[in-house]
Formats: C-alpha cells, structure tokens, sequence
C-alpha cells in the first residue's frame, strides 16, 4: 500500500508498526478512534493494543477492540487505583478478560512517585494481577515508578509460571534493563526515550536486543519529539520514536519495524492472520 503524505504526521514510515501500549479510551482520543487509527494507519502503525487502567476503563478497551481490526485490549487496574481493586472488581476484571481480544494483563505495577493509593495496597494489587495473568495464561504489563526494587521483588515472589513480563515506558538505566533482561523480560520504550534528557534510556535501550524490544506510545501521553509540544500524542506519532530506536540500534527503518513487530507479535501472540 502506498502511503500518502498526511501534515505533521507525514513520516512514510516503509513497515508496518505495532502501538503496543496506547489508551484510545481516554479523552481526546476517544472522540474520534476511526480518525486517530486512519491517521495512524497513514503513519504506518497499523497495529494497537489498548490498555485498561480500571475496570470500567478496561471494559471500554475490550469493547472499543472488538470493533477495530489489528486492535487489542488489555485489561488491569493502574496502580494509582489500586484503593479500587477490592475483590468483586478484580473477579469482574478476570470475568472480562477472558474475551479473546484481550492479549495481556495491565498495565499493573507500582507507581511510587505519585502514591495516589497507598504503597501495601499497591503491592497486594499488583500481585493479584500477576496470580490472575498466570491463571490465564497472559502476559503482564508493568508500570514501575520509583519503585524498581519493590516491583522486581514482587516479581521474583510472584513471578513463576508467568508467560511473558514486559516494563513499559522505560526510563531507567542500562544496568536495570540488564535485570529485566535476565529475567527473560521485554522492555518497551514511550516517547521519552527521545527527549534532550533521556540519555540513560537512550544507552539502555542501545543494550536491548531487538528480540526484548518493544515501541509504545502510551498516548495521549508524552508526544515524542520533535512533535513533543503537538498533544495530544496519538499513535501515528509514534514513527518519530521508532526512528530514534531505529538509529540507536544501527537498523535501518524497515528492520527495526520487522523486527520490533515480529517482537511484539510473539509476546502478545497476535494472530498472525489478522495482524499487518
Ligand atoms: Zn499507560
């Protein structure tokens, strides 16, 4: 398919591309979805998972991916609302993600910057998340903030019998991505790898094979740049940040989208028969 110029976000990227951590549920970007996927699609990300960040969001993420070719969902409670996550709301989440364009758990982790519910309540959330990922057999998105040691310990508690674990939006340093990487983990990079002040996750994800590498928006959070200022951020401008990785990991545009894609395909397991 040839793909035409399209304003601020004419970036003709040659490979299809996979958002794997966007929140189309979320205002703006919930106004208008077919918009915001056909911009993407001119882009050249022509995949997407939408993350659930509370039950009632997660079941708009469900629904909103029944209703979009190559769009998924994942369903979790965000650890800023872990004060929600009684019992009857992570057994209706678990009841939700057992429809089959739920590809993961998440995102779940521990936020310690913000602390917007408190650290034990956090703590005992994201391990229920983990028990209800292994019981269904999906992989698990992790948001950790302030909290690398905490959330790894979690993990190594709670961990065994989980089918895939990826960080999303990492920021930390080389010898972290070392961590997760020994744990057999991926590691998926926002648009903050490309600010001015990102150079130790620039150096991590240089240390990241391609293999363990995933791209994200996370929108309508955190434009990349040189688009930083445009906001909302919304998947067709995650080009810009597959073009930085692309260089740091010496590839051209066409490898890193095959490869970060086929990453993203084998941790999701998309079916290859829909996806790109
Ligand atoms: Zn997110």
């Amino acid at each position: 398919m040839t793909r035409m110029p399209f304003g601020k976000f004419s970036s003709g990227w040659p490979m299809n591309l996979i958002d794997t951590h966007c929140h189309l549920t979320f205002e703006p970007l919930a106004d208008d979805v077919p918009a915001v996927l056909a911009r993407s699609r001119q882009a050249g990300v022509t995949g997407w998972i939408t993350v659930g960040t509370s039950l009632a969001d997660s079941r708009k993420a469900v629904d909103l991916a029944g209703r979009g070719e190559n769009l998924y969902a994942s369903v979790g409670i965000h650890p800023h609302d872990a004060k929600d996550a009684d019992d009857a709301a992570m057994a209706a989440l678990k009841e939700i993600a057992g429809s089959d364009r739920v590809v993961a758990i998440g995102e779940t982790g521990l936020d310690f910057h913000y602390n917007f519910s408190k650290q034990p309540e956090q703590k005992r959330v994201f391990a229920a998340h983990l028990e209800m990922a292994k019981e269904l057999g999906l992989p698990v998105i992790v948001h950790s903030r302030n909290a690398f040691e905490e959330t790894l310990e979690i993990l190594d508690r709670c961990g065994d019998g989980l089918v895939g674990v990826v960080f999303h939006c990492f920021g930390g340093s080389a010898e972290q991505a070392g961590l997760l990487l020994g744990r057999g983990y991926c590691i998926s990079f926002t648009g903050v790898v490309t600010f001015k002040n990102a150079q130790m996750a620039r150096e991590a994800a240089a240390a990241v094979p391609m293999d363990r590498l995933m791209v994200e928006t996370d929108c309508p959070y955190m434009s990349p740049e040189p688009v930083r200022s445009h906001k909302p951020n919304e998947p067709a401008l995650m080009v810009h940040t597959a073009r930085l990785l692309a260089e740091l990991k010496g590839l051209s545009p066409e490898q890193f989208a095959e490869q970060s894609t086929a990453t993203a395909m084998r941790f999701f397991r998309l079916p290859s028969a829909e996806t790109l």
